[in-house]
This record gives C-alpha cells, structure tokens and sequence, in this order.
C-alpha cells in the first residue's frame, strides 16, 4: 500500500479519538453547555412535542458526513431537550420525579470521563471500593450484618428481579440437598398493591406471584401473608414487601411479615425502591422497623436519594448466595471468575456495568448524611403540610393519609376528563406536571415529593387551580 493512501483512511479513522483542535473544541463546548445546564435555575418544566413536531423541527439527523457538533448540539439544546420535561423540576409531581443534587449531577460526567469499568475489581477496584462503602453505609442503616453486600443496578426493576433470582437459587438449592422434590411452578408472595416490576420479574423468571389483598390502609400485615405461606410452603421463593409503595407510599408492616420467619422459613425481600430512602430520616424510620431481618432490599438513588437517572442499589444479607446465583462463567472471562476479588457481576442479571453508585458516593462523601437526612425529612414534612390542607379544603378529599411523601387526593365532583383537562393545562402554562392517577376505579390526583426545592406554596397554588 503506497503511503498516501494509507494516510488518508487513518486520518479519518482516528479523526474521532484524536486529540486535535476539533476534539478539544468539541469538549469544550459540551462541558460548558453541562455547565450552563447544571447551574441554571430556571430551566422550564418544558413538553413532549409529537412526532410530526419533532421530523419538522430536527429532520433526519444522521448522514455520511456528519452535521459537525456545533449543528448537534444546537439541535440539541433548542429542539431535543426542550422537548424532554424537566424531570428535576420542583414543580414535576407526577410518577417518581428526580431530584439530583449539583454535586451528584456534575459527578456523573466524571464516571463517563474516566471510563471506569464497574464490573470487576480487577478493572474497577477503586471504584467498587467507594461503592460498596456506599452500600456497607446503607446496610449499616437499614440494620443488616456488617457481612452484608451488594451492587449498584440499572434501576429498581432490575433490582427485584436480581433479588429474587438468588431467592429461587437458593430456595431450589436448599430442596435439593435435602432431597426435597422441587415444586411445579414457585411463587413469590407480595401485597395486591405490590409494583408492577414484581410481576414483571416473575413473567421473565416463568413464576407465579401470590398477591394478597390488603386493606382499607394498603399495608400488607404479617396475618395475611401467614395463610399464603401455608397455602403455597414449599413452592414459596419469596415474600416481597414493599417499602413506600410507588401509589401511596405506604410501607407494609414490615415487622410483622419478618416476624413469621419464627414459624417459617422464607426469604423476605424488601422493595424499597423509591421508599427505603426515607429510613434515613429519624421521621419515618420506625415505620422500616424489621428490615433488619431482609434477606434482600433495593433502594433507588435515582428516586429520593438525589443522584441522576439510573441507579439502584441492591443488598443482600448474605451476597454468597446471590454470587452463586448470578456469576456468569465463560473462558474469555476465566481471570476473573477464578478469582476471589469482588466482582460486582456477579451480583446481579448484568455483566458490564457503569459504575452508578459512584455519582451518590461522590455526593454523600461530600455533604454527608445528616445533609440526606434533612433533605428527606423536609419532603415528608411537606407531604404532611399539604395533605392537612387538602383535609380544610371542601372540594377535596385525601384519599389516604400520606405516609412518607406521596399524597393522593380527589377532587369532588370531577370527572376523568376534568382531570385529564386541568392537568394538561398545568402543563400548557408550565404551571406544574400533575397526571391523573387512579385507585379502585376512580380517578384522582397525586403528588410525588423528592424534591427539596419544592414548596408549600408551590402546592397550594396547584390546589388552588383545582377549585
Ligand atoms: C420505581 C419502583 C420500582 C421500579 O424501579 P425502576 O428503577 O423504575 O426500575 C420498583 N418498586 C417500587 C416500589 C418502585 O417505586
């Protein structure tokens, strides 16, 4: 091959990775509109736009030539992000809002920078160190044995599914050694109001989940799940309870499901997804009591503690278990299964792995965790302040009183499409993002609370526009 048609095939392959006047100005100006987006403080709620809006405004984006990043970026921040609601928004109630903290945020661009690996400790060891003093922190809070541990995950689903794959291992393990015939199909034990990612897991995992009604309070009690235990016994993989239901947030009675393992054996997980959180914060912790007994837990960051999209962190009582359940075992990756080092693989359904604890070790090494505690009490505080006010206004009525920092309440009178119209028009005036939600069949409204910024007089004027 004569040089000069080497040249120009490698110029053009490296033109990307090379560290040339184009590249530094690329960075550049990524990490400054970051900045600008990070530090903004009036960043609007903004608005989904339709298909047809979205083909107008950007068209096709992609070519042989490329747009150069100028062009992307502009497109970017004029079209695409404007058409992405601000989920970090103090007035964004709706679903699980997010609510990072600066440090957490701008702590993420370190983990894309340093292109950690968060797999292996042979890859990762300095930041699967830091994480898992995040969860050996956590573990410590929620009353687990020093010898608990775990990993940081995708998200709560993800989560779930990890804790109760280990479960079925194990359970399937304990029926074998002892020569105990493994049952038709296994089922996992959890509240009606459980979350939707339960059944989800036990779809992918091909079992059956036995949903026991709850009453009037939505909390699941130690005396319902009792009968399901008999009824089901050896078929049983897990019991779920829910740690701030995502509807309500309300926390089943805990200490009372824990409390059966006196008279049967089960693995108990708690979903703590977005309600785990609020165990930092002297307000609610008595409602956790009996957590201490988990075999298995999740807690997300992204939801109310403070980090960006996506995190969740997953404990178990005892990680050897779950390590035999979960270690992927293939030549290419001999040095590291035939190791003893601590492998965040194989601790869940996934193998690469972003190392998403570390925007949360960051921001809690930095602040410290009275500065979580205090962040997580004021939301539940104002859910409380709010649902009195809902309580003295006569055209509305709580649904059930707020637990943690969820609060559900109807308006008299309203149709389904009042409030589909009302809330729409929130979101037309950037007023505030309040969906619809339901319950038994009826149509209500529901607010969300993680976010420390959102204020009492943000809510009320949202109440107010109900009237
Ligand atoms: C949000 C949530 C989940 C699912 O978590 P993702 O991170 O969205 O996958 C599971 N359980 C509960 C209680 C939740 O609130």
């Amino acid at each position: 091959m004569s040089r000069d048609l080497a040249a120009s095939p490698s110029a053009s392959a490296t033109r990307m990775h090379a560290i040339t006047d184009e590249t530094t100005a690329i960075v550049d100006m990524v990490l400054e509109y970051a900045r600008r987006r990070i530090l903004s403080d009036d960043t609007p709620l903004d608005k989904p736009f339709t298909p047809a809006e979205l083909r107008r405004l950007a068209g096709r984006t992609i070519s042989e030539e490329g747009m150069g990043a100028r062009r992307a970026l502009a497109l970017f921040e004029n079209v695409l992000a404007p058409s992405c609601i601000t989920t970090e928004h103090p007035q964004y109630l709706s679903f699980i809002p997010s609510a990072p903290s600066k440090a957490a945020t701008a702590f993420d661009l370190i983990v894309s920078a340093t292109a950690v690996y968060g797999g292996s400790w042979l890859e990762g060891s300095g930041a699967v160190y830091a994480e898992n003093d995040v969860l050996a922190w956590l573990a410590h809070e929620f009353g687990l044995p020093e010898t608990a541990g775990g990993v940081f995950v995708q998200g709560g689903t993800i989560g779930n599914l990890s804790a109760l794959v280990a479960a079925r291992d194990h359970a399937d393990r304990l029926r074998r050694e002892a020569g105990r015939p493994r049952p038709e199909r296994w089922v996992v034990i959890a509240s009606a109001e459980a979350h939707s990612s339960i059944a989800s897991a036990a779809k992918v995992m091909d079992i059956d989940v036995v949903a026991v009604p709850v009453g009037e309070s939505g909390m699941l009690h130690g005396d319902a799940v009792r009968p399901a235990l008999v009824e089901h016994g050896e078929a049983v993989i897990a019991v779920v309870a829910t740690g701030g239901s995502t509807n309500f947030g309300i926390v089943d009675d805990i200490a009372s499901i824990a409390a059966l393992k006196d008279e049967h054996d089960f693995w108990l997980h708690i979903d703590g997804a977005y309600g785990l959180a609020a165990a930092l914060s002297a307000l609610a912790r008595p409602r956790f009591a009996g957590i201490e007994r988990a075999d298995s837990l999740i807690v997300d960051p992204h939801k109310w503690l403070f980090t960006p999209f996506d995190s969740c962190a997953l404990l178990y009582r005892d990680p050897e278990i779950a390590r035999l359940a979960h270690t992927q075992h293939a030549e290419y990756l001999d040095a590291l299964t035939e190791s003893t080092e601590y492998n965040p693989s194989d601790y869940s359904v996934q193998l690469t792995r972003r190392a998403r604890g570390l925007p949360l070790w960051f921001s809690l090494a930095t602040f410290g965790a009275q500065a979580y505690r205090d962040a997580i009490g004021v939301s539940i505080e104002l859910a409380h302040a709010v649902a009195s006010e809902i309580a003295a206004r006569d055209y509305l009525a709580l649904v059930r009183e707020p637990q943690l920092s969820v609060v559900v309440f109807e308006r008299v009178g309203w149709s389904p499409g009042d409030y589909a119209h009302w809330s729409n028009r929130l979101l037309d005036d950037q007023h505030a993002f309040v969906v619809p939600s339901s319950h038994a069949g009826r149509t209500n409204a529901r607010f969300a609370i993680v976010n420390p910024r959102t204020t009492l007089d943000d809510l009320i004027g949202i109440l107010d526009s109900m009237q």
